[in-house]
């Protein structure tokens, strides 16, 4: 989606990639099939970009470093470094003064038996290359910490209190490199088993609560210096506390349906960012709900590939059907999405229920809940 953006603008793309027919080796102009780490690979890329980002946090941030020596890198190394580990992370984000859910760092130098009891029932998660709710195990008590802890290798982790919550909203932000910025329309997120399944665009929210997270967005995007785009996961509590989750250094799953749905896509935004062009509008063209389309639907009931039947879908107004392209369908995969757009919030939400529907999916559950006066 980045490189169909780029193109659109009249620029070709290189992708190094560790696999061989990744979906954007299709489209790209150029392909480096190396590892993240090939010294000369990255040498080769520095050489021939004018410019270089990632569509993925855990791109080794040496790695970035030495693009870093050849031509322009957005996000910097060390954005991207600071999101590699959620440890340094949630630190990050307090020294902005702003708030995560109450944690404990564990490493092999804390005394397991002398965390809190009020962190429990608890998730603990990896410090690092954890995504779509892998690396996560469940702790419903002191005593289950330290088998759960070897069930994750004993490498560093964050012991995090499992929270009631209302509902997820993501902000994405395009920041420029003379510290403009610009923000999509909140958007409330549904996972199901750890995983995006659903984002609603734009999220019902209050005058006062788009303040409050437009402010949460940007004392981070400034405080990491950032240049390009960035996703800040939020957690609103059943006060109404806003509380952030994460960030992505990168255009995020829960803003595709800016492609559709706003004047400039977030990998336009991307685009204009690294080349240093002034950033576009992100402004609302349409309200939009985008279902996530994972591995489990290409299977039959017996296991045995079996790709779905796109045709009813395609004839749904307003429905824009994403597929990247992936060669092997596997439970829990991203293989593509739908976006369906309507002239109202409801229409939208009304027709990508009648999707959900035909792909046996569970029906989108956006919560109106967000939209009181707080
Ligand atoms: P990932 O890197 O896999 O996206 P997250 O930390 O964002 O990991 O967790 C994935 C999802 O799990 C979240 O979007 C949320 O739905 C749920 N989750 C994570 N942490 C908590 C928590 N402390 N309390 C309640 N739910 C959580
Ligand atoms: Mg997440």
């Amino acid at each position: 989606m980045f490189c169909m953006a780029a193109q659109t603008m009249g620029y070709r793309v290189c992708v190094l990639d560790p696999a061989p027919n990744g979906p954007a080796a299709a489209i790209a102009e150029r392909q480096i099939v190396a590892k993240y780490d090939d010294k000369a690979a990255l040498e080769q890329m520095g050489a021939l970009c004018a410019a270089v980002t990632t569509e993925f946090e855990n791109v080794p941030a040496p790695s970035l470093e030495l693009l870093q020596r050849h031509c322009r890198v957005r996000p910097s190394a060390q954005a991207v470094a600071l999101t590699q580990d959620r440890i340094a992370e949630k630190r990050f984000i307090r020294s902005c003064g702003v708030d995560v859910a109450p944690h404990a760092a564990i490493t092999a130098a804390t005394a397991l038996d002398a965390i809190e009891a009020a962190l429990f029932p608890a998730i603990l998660k990896t410090a690092r290359l954890g995504y779509d709710g892998k690396g996560q195990v469940d702790v419903a008590e002191p005593s289950a910490l330290s088998a759960a802890w070897q069930q994750l290798r004993a490498t560093d982790c964050v012991l995090e209190q499992r929270l009631r919550l209302r509902r997820e909203l993501s902000v994405i932000v395009a920041r420029g490199a003379d510290g403009a910025k610009e923000y999509f329309p909140p958007i409330e997120n549904e996972h199901r088993q750890g995983i995006l399944a659903v984002s609603t665009l734009p999220a019902q929210v209050s005058s006062n609560q788009l303040s409050r997270v437009r402010d949460i967005v940007a004392r981070i995007a400034d405080g990491l210096q950032y240049v390009g785009v960035l996703c800040v996961e939020l957690f609103e509590l059943a006060d109404g506390q806003l509380l952030v989750n994460e960030i992505a250094p990168r255009p995020h799953n829960s803003g595709h349906a800016t492609i559709e749905a706003c004047v400039s896509s977030q990998f336009a935004q991307q685009v204009r960012a690294l080349s240093g062009m002034p950033l576009g509008d992100p402004a609302l063209l349409a309200p939009a709900v985008m279902l996530n389309l994972l591995g489990e639907l290409w299977l039959g009931a017996d296991g045995a590939p079996q790709p779905p039947d796109f045709e009813p879908i395609l004839a749904i107004p307003g429905a824009c059907l994403h597929l990247y392209g992936k060669g092997e369908a596997r439970p829990g995969r991203k293989m593509g999405h739908v976006t369906v757009v309507g002239p109202s919030p409801d229409i939208a939400r009304e027709r990508a229920c009648r999707v959900a529907d035909i792909l046996g999916l569970p029906r989108p559950q956006l919560s109106t809940r967000g939209a009181g006066p707080q």
